[in-house]
Protein backbone atom coordinates (compact mmCIF):
# COMPACT_ATOMS: atom_id res chain seq x y z
CA UNK A 1 0.00 0.00 0.00
CA UNK A 2 1.15 3.74 -0.43
CA UNK A 3 1.53 4.22 3.42
CA UNK A 4 3.69 1.33 3.28
CA UNK A 5 6.01 2.31 0.44
CA UNK A 6 6.59 6.03 1.70
CA UNK A 7 4.32 7.44 -0.95
CA UNK A 8 1.61 8.73 0.72
CA UNK A 9 -1.62 10.81 -0.26
CA UNK A 10 0.33 11.53 -4.08
CA UNK A 11 1.36 7.41 -4.61
CA UNK A 12 -2.65 7.01 -3.74
CA UNK A 13 -3.50 9.59 -6.12
CA UNK A 14 -0.91 8.45 -8.39
CA UNK A 15 -3.18 4.74 -8.69
CA UNK A 16 -6.22 6.90 -8.64
CA UNK A 17 -7.86 4.91 -5.93
CA UNK A 18 -8.41 8.05 -3.84
CA UNK A 19 -10.76 9.30 -5.85
CA UNK A 20 -12.11 5.70 -6.44
CA UNK A 21 -12.38 5.37 -2.55
CA UNK A 22 -14.40 8.33 -2.11
CA UNK A 23 -16.50 8.03 -4.62
CA UNK A 24 -17.21 4.27 -3.21
CA UNK A 25 -17.92 5.60 0.00
CA UNK A 26 -20.76 8.42 -1.23
CA UNK A 27 -22.46 5.93 -2.98
CA UNK A 28 -22.15 3.93 0.14
CA UNK A 29 -23.97 6.31 1.70
CA UNK A 30 -26.50 7.31 -0.22
CA UNK A 31 -27.16 4.16 -1.29
CA UNK A 32 -27.80 3.60 2.78
CA UNK A 33 -30.11 6.43 2.67
CA UNK A 34 -32.09 5.48 -0.40
CA UNK A 35 -32.65 2.17 1.13
CA UNK A 36 -34.34 3.75 3.77
CA UNK A 37 -36.39 5.99 2.00
CA UNK A 38 -37.07 3.79 -0.92
CA UNK A 39 -35.79 5.96 -3.85
CA UNK A 40 -35.80 2.69 -6.14
CA UNK A 41 -38.47 1.32 -8.45
CA UNK A 42 -38.16 -1.83 -11.03
CA UNK A 43 -38.44 -1.59 -14.85
CA UNK A 44 -39.49 -4.64 -16.80
CA UNK A 45 -38.31 -5.50 -20.13
CA UNK A 46 -39.76 -8.18 -22.09
CA UNK A 47 -38.84 -11.28 -23.28
CA UNK A 48 -40.34 -12.83 -26.53
CA UNK A 49 -40.75 -16.28 -28.14
CA UNK A 50 -38.71 -15.37 -31.34
CA UNK A 51 -41.09 -17.55 -33.90
CA UNK A 52 -44.54 -16.06 -32.46
CA UNK A 53 -43.16 -12.11 -30.78
CA UNK A 54 -45.62 -13.58 -27.96
CA UNK A 55 -44.23 -12.30 -24.60
CA UNK A 56 -43.03 -15.01 -22.23
CA UNK A 57 -41.77 -13.70 -19.02
CA UNK A 58 -39.91 -10.25 -18.34
CA UNK A 59 -36.54 -9.23 -16.40
CA UNK A 60 -37.43 -6.86 -13.25
CA UNK A 61 -34.39 -4.47 -13.16
CA UNK A 62 -33.38 -2.28 -10.49
CA UNK A 63 -33.12 1.20 -11.11
CA UNK A 64 -31.93 3.88 -8.47
CA UNK A 65 -33.56 7.60 -8.41
CA UNK A 66 -31.47 9.43 -6.39
CA UNK A 67 -33.15 12.52 -5.59
CA UNK A 68 -29.70 14.82 -6.46
CA UNK A 69 -27.63 12.39 -8.13
CA UNK A 70 -30.16 11.55 -10.42
CA UNK A 71 -30.88 7.96 -12.08
CA UNK A 72 -27.50 5.75 -11.10
CA UNK A 73 -27.26 2.70 -13.45
CA UNK A 74 -26.92 -0.68 -11.71
CA UNK A 75 -23.55 -1.18 -13.21
CA UNK A 76 -22.33 1.35 -10.92
CA UNK A 77 -24.12 0.84 -8.12
CA UNK A 78 -24.44 -2.81 -8.03
CA UNK A 79 -20.75 -3.55 -7.15
CA UNK A 80 -20.77 -1.05 -4.30
CA UNK A 81 -23.86 -2.39 -2.66
CA UNK A 82 -22.14 -5.91 -2.75
CA UNK A 83 -18.93 -5.25 -1.43
CA UNK A 84 -20.60 -3.00 1.34
CA UNK A 85 -23.08 -6.07 1.80
CA UNK A 86 -26.01 -3.85 0.99
CA UNK A 87 -27.05 -5.98 -1.43
CA UNK A 88 -29.14 -7.93 1.30
CA UNK A 89 -31.68 -5.37 2.49
CA UNK A 90 -31.44 -3.57 -1.56
CA UNK A 91 -31.76 -7.53 -2.75
CA UNK A 92 -34.86 -8.67 -0.23
CA UNK A 93 -36.70 -5.31 -1.28
CA UNK A 94 -36.02 -5.83 -5.01
CA UNK A 95 -37.20 -9.76 -4.35
CA UNK A 96 -40.34 -8.58 -2.53
CA UNK A 97 -41.23 -5.73 -5.20
CA UNK A 98 -40.87 -8.03 -8.41
CA UNK A 99 -43.38 -10.71 -6.57
CA UNK A 100 -46.10 -8.27 -5.52
CA UNK A 101 -45.69 -7.16 -9.52
CA UNK A 102 -46.33 -10.92 -10.02
CA UNK A 103 -49.13 -11.72 -7.58
CA UNK A 104 -50.94 -8.52 -9.27
CA UNK A 105 -50.37 -10.00 -12.82
CA UNK A 106 -51.78 -13.48 -11.36
CA UNK A 107 -54.67 -12.02 -10.20
CA UNK A 108 -55.25 -10.48 -13.64
CA UNK A 109 -54.75 -13.91 -14.99
CA UNK A 110 -52.10 -12.94 -17.44
CA UNK A 111 -50.84 -16.64 -17.53
CA UNK A 112 -48.23 -17.62 -17.84
CA UNK A 113 -45.68 -14.84 -17.80
CA UNK A 114 -42.87 -15.22 -15.30
CA UNK A 115 -40.99 -12.56 -13.97
CA UNK A 116 -37.14 -12.56 -14.18
CA UNK A 117 -35.21 -11.60 -10.70
CA UNK A 118 -31.72 -10.93 -10.78
CA UNK A 119 -29.92 -12.36 -7.78
CA UNK A 120 -26.33 -11.74 -6.99
CA UNK A 121 -23.97 -14.40 -5.72
CA UNK A 122 -23.08 -12.36 -2.93
CA UNK A 123 -26.83 -12.75 -1.65
CA UNK A 124 -27.71 -16.32 -2.47
CA UNK A 125 -24.36 -16.73 -0.37
CA UNK A 126 -26.14 -15.90 2.84
CA UNK A 127 -27.79 -18.18 5.03
CA UNK A 128 -31.19 -18.19 5.09
CA UNK A 129 -31.99 -17.66 1.50
CA UNK A 130 -34.06 -20.16 0.53
CA UNK A 131 -36.16 -19.29 3.70
CA UNK A 132 -36.25 -15.48 2.84
CA UNK A 133 -37.36 -16.61 -0.56
CA UNK A 134 -40.25 -18.65 0.69
CA UNK A 135 -41.32 -16.31 3.34
CA UNK A 136 -41.58 -13.74 0.43
CA UNK A 137 -43.65 -16.06 -1.94
CA UNK A 138 -46.11 -16.55 0.90
CA UNK A 139 -46.25 -13.24 1.94
CA UNK A 140 -47.31 -11.69 -1.51
CA UNK A 141 -49.42 -15.00 -2.60
CA UNK A 142 -47.63 -15.72 -5.96
CA UNK A 143 -47.06 -18.97 -7.11
CA UNK A 144 -43.59 -20.02 -7.65
CA UNK A 145 -44.34 -21.06 -11.25
CA UNK A 146 -44.49 -17.54 -12.02
CA UNK A 147 -41.04 -16.31 -10.69
CA UNK A 148 -37.66 -16.98 -12.57
CA UNK A 149 -34.36 -16.16 -10.45
CA UNK A 150 -31.10 -14.90 -13.08
CA UNK A 151 -27.25 -15.56 -11.63
CA UNK A 152 -24.30 -14.93 -13.42
CA UNK A 153 -21.90 -18.26 -13.97
CA UNK A 154 -20.16 -16.95 -10.92
CA UNK A 155 -22.77 -18.08 -8.59
CA UNK A 156 -22.46 -21.67 -9.95
CA UNK A 157 -18.79 -21.38 -10.69
CA UNK A 158 -18.52 -21.02 -7.00
CA UNK A 159 -18.48 -25.03 -5.77
CA UNK A 160 -18.95 -24.04 -1.83
CA UNK A 161 -22.74 -25.67 -1.68
CA UNK A 162 -24.17 -22.74 -3.86
CA UNK A 163 -24.92 -25.55 -6.22
CA UNK A 164 -27.34 -27.28 -3.70
CA UNK A 165 -28.42 -23.86 -2.35
CA UNK A 166 -29.66 -23.39 -6.28
CA UNK A 167 -30.98 -26.77 -6.23
CA UNK A 168 -33.17 -25.91 -3.17
CA UNK A 169 -35.25 -23.38 -4.93
CA UNK A 170 -35.71 -24.44 -7.68
CA UNK A 171 -37.52 -27.52 -5.73
CA UNK A 172 -39.72 -24.48 -4.71
CA UNK A 173 -40.54 -24.33 -8.29
CA UNK A 174 -38.92 -21.21 -9.38
CA UNK A 175 -36.72 -21.56 -12.99
CA UNK A 176 -33.68 -21.10 -12.78
CA UNK A 177 -31.03 -18.88 -15.56
CA UNK A 178 -27.45 -18.32 -16.13
CA UNK A 179 -27.30 -15.04 -16.85
CA UNK A 180 -24.29 -13.37 -19.20
CA UNK A 181 -23.84 -16.86 -20.42
CA UNK A 182 -20.09 -17.29 -22.23
CA UNK A 183 -18.47 -14.46 -20.47
CA UNK A 184 -17.48 -15.94 -17.09
CA UNK A 185 -16.36 -19.24 -16.13
CA UNK A 186 -18.49 -22.36 -16.81
CA UNK A 187 -17.15 -24.63 -19.13
CA UNK A 188 -19.17 -26.45 -21.58
CA UNK A 189 -17.53 -29.71 -19.75
CA UNK A 190 -19.82 -28.94 -16.68
CA UNK A 191 -23.05 -27.38 -17.97
CA UNK A 192 -24.40 -30.94 -17.75
CA UNK A 193 -23.86 -30.81 -13.95
CA UNK A 194 -25.69 -27.11 -13.26
CA UNK A 195 -29.07 -26.69 -11.54
CA UNK A 196 -30.16 -24.31 -14.24
CA UNK A 197 -33.14 -24.54 -16.37
CA UNK A 198 -31.92 -21.85 -19.10
CA UNK A 199 -29.25 -20.10 -20.42
CA UNK A 200 -28.80 -16.48 -21.47
CA UNK A 201 -25.91 -15.87 -24.13
CA UNK A 202 -24.64 -12.69 -23.66
CA UNK A 203 -25.44 -9.57 -25.42
CA UNK A 204 -21.46 -9.60 -26.50
CA UNK A 205 -22.12 -12.46 -28.64
CA UNK A 206 -25.39 -10.81 -30.34
CA UNK A 207 -24.76 -7.74 -30.97
CA UNK A 208 -22.29 -8.04 -33.63
CA UNK A 209 -24.31 -11.92 -34.75
CA UNK A 210 -25.07 -10.23 -38.17
CA UNK A 211 -21.66 -8.81 -38.93
CA UNK A 212 -19.19 -11.69 -36.94
CA UNK A 213 -18.40 -15.08 -38.27
CA UNK A 214 -16.36 -15.65 -34.72
CA UNK A 215 -20.04 -14.87 -32.36
CA UNK A 216 -21.82 -16.62 -34.92
CA UNK A 217 -19.81 -19.81 -34.28
CA UNK A 218 -20.24 -19.33 -30.80
CA UNK A 219 -23.62 -19.04 -30.38
CA UNK A 220 -24.38 -22.10 -32.87
CA UNK A 221 -22.07 -23.86 -30.18
CA UNK A 222 -23.64 -22.96 -27.30
CA UNK A 223 -27.33 -23.50 -28.66
CA UNK A 224 -25.96 -27.13 -29.83
CA UNK A 225 -24.37 -28.40 -26.25
CA UNK A 226 -27.81 -26.32 -24.41
CA UNK A 227 -29.69 -28.50 -26.63
CA UNK A 228 -27.93 -31.89 -26.03
CA UNK A 229 -28.33 -31.19 -22.53
CA UNK A 230 -32.01 -30.00 -22.08
CA UNK A 231 -31.50 -26.40 -21.25
CA UNK A 232 -33.85 -23.52 -23.01
CA UNK A 233 -31.66 -20.60 -24.39
CA UNK A 234 -32.61 -17.17 -24.26
CA UNK A 235 -30.48 -14.26 -26.09
CA UNK A 236 -29.96 -10.90 -24.56
CA UNK A 237 -29.20 -7.49 -26.14
CA UNK A 238 -31.14 -8.14 -29.49
CA UNK A 239 -30.92 -4.59 -31.28
CA UNK A 240 -32.21 -5.41 -34.68
CA UNK A 241 -34.49 -7.53 -37.20
CA UNK A 242 -31.33 -8.98 -38.35
CA UNK A 243 -30.25 -10.00 -35.03
CA UNK A 244 -33.63 -11.75 -34.33
CA UNK A 245 -33.66 -13.62 -37.61
CA UNK A 246 -30.33 -14.85 -37.50
CA UNK A 247 -30.98 -15.97 -34.14
CA UNK A 248 -34.30 -17.63 -34.84
CA UNK A 249 -32.62 -19.55 -38.20
CA UNK A 250 -30.20 -21.08 -35.30
CA UNK A 251 -33.15 -22.26 -33.16
CA UNK A 252 -32.73 -20.09 -30.56
CA UNK A 253 -36.14 -20.06 -28.92
CA UNK A 254 -36.61 -16.68 -27.27
CA UNK A 255 -34.78 -13.21 -27.20
CA UNK A 256 -34.79 -10.14 -25.34
CA UNK A 257 -33.68 -7.18 -26.11
CA UNK A 258 -33.56 -3.25 -27.49
CA UNK A 259 -35.45 -4.44 -30.74
CA UNK A 260 -38.42 -5.64 -28.65
CA UNK A 261 -38.90 -3.55 -26.05
CA UNK A 262 -36.33 -1.67 -24.04
CA UNK A 263 -36.96 -2.00 -19.53
CA UNK A 264 -39.96 -0.38 -19.13
CA UNK A 265 -43.19 0.48 -16.68
CA UNK A 266 -45.29 -2.92 -15.92
CA UNK A 267 -48.12 -0.63 -17.17
CA UNK A 268 -46.44 -0.52 -20.45
CA UNK A 269 -45.99 -4.16 -20.21
CA UNK A 270 -49.54 -4.84 -19.34
CA UNK A 271 -50.20 -3.60 -23.10
CA UNK A 272 -47.69 -6.12 -24.09
CA UNK A 273 -49.55 -8.54 -23.06
CA UNK A 274 -52.98 -7.75 -24.15
CA UNK A 275 -51.75 -7.79 -27.13
CA UNK A 276 -50.59 -11.16 -26.92
CA UNK A 277 -53.62 -12.67 -24.73
CA UNK A 278 -56.49 -10.80 -26.07
P1 LIG B 1 -28.30 -8.18 -16.81
O1 LIG B 1 -29.05 -8.91 -15.76
O2 LIG B 1 -27.53 -8.99 -17.78
O3 LIG B 1 -29.37 -7.25 -17.51
C1 LIG B 1 -29.34 -6.89 -18.86
C2 LIG B 1 -28.88 -5.47 -19.04
O4 LIG B 1 -28.82 -5.19 -20.44
C3 LIG B 1 -29.83 -4.43 -18.48
O5 LIG B 1 -29.05 -3.31 -18.09
C4 LIG B 1 -30.69 -4.06 -19.69
O6 LIG B 1 -31.29 -2.80 -19.61
C5 LIG B 1 -29.65 -4.10 -20.78
N1 LIG B 1 -30.22 -4.36 -22.10
C6 LIG B 1 -31.36 -5.02 -22.40
N2 LIG B 1 -31.55 -5.09 -23.74
C7 LIG B 1 -30.49 -4.46 -24.30
C8 LIG B 1 -30.11 -4.20 -25.67
O7 LIG B 1 -30.79 -4.56 -26.62
N3 LIG B 1 -28.94 -3.52 -25.86
C9 LIG B 1 -28.16 -3.11 -24.82
N4 LIG B 1 -27.04 -2.45 -25.10
N5 LIG B 1 -28.48 -3.35 -23.52
C10 LIG B 1 -29.63 -4.02 -23.27
P2 LIG B 1 -29.21 -2.64 -16.67
O8 LIG B 1 -30.65 -2.57 -16.28
O9 LIG B 1 -28.41 -1.39 -16.69
O10 LIG B 1 -28.53 -3.69 -15.69
C11 LIG B 1 -27.18 -3.99 -15.79
C12 LIG B 1 -26.82 -5.13 -14.87
O11 LIG B 1 -27.01 -4.75 -13.50
C13 LIG B 1 -27.69 -6.38 -15.05
O12 LIG B 1 -27.24 -7.15 -16.13
C14 LIG B 1 -27.50 -7.05 -13.71
O13 LIG B 1 -26.26 -7.73 -13.69
C15 LIG B 1 -27.43 -5.87 -12.77
N6 LIG B 1 -28.79 -5.66 -12.22
C16 LIG B 1 -29.83 -4.97 -12.72
N7 LIG B 1 -30.91 -5.07 -11.94
C17 LIG B 1 -30.54 -5.86 -10.89
C18 LIG B 1 -31.21 -6.36 -9.73
O14 LIG B 1 -32.42 -6.12 -9.49
N8 LIG B 1 -30.49 -7.14 -8.87
C19 LIG B 1 -29.17 -7.45 -9.09
N9 LIG B 1 -28.52 -8.24 -8.21
N10 LIG B 1 -28.52 -7.03 -10.20
C20 LIG B 1 -29.19 -6.25 -11.08
MG1 LIG C 1 -30.31 -10.53 -15.91
MG1 LIG D 1 -27.51 -10.61 -18.76
MG1 LIG E 1 -25.14 -8.30 -17.32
Amino acid sequence: NARAKGGGKFEMYEHGTAAKTLERILLENELRKSISLGHFNLDYQPKVDLKTGDLMGVEALVRWNHPDLGRIPPDKFIPVAEETKLILPLGEWIIHEACKQARKWQDADFAPVRIAINISAIQLKEPGIVEAIKRILVETGVTSERIEIELTESAFADRSGMQDVIQEIRDLGITIAIDDFGTGYSTFSYIKELPADTLKIDRAFIGDIHENEESRAIVKAILAVAGTVGLRVIAEGIECEEQAAILHEYGCEEGQGYFYSRPTTPDKCVSFMKRVYE
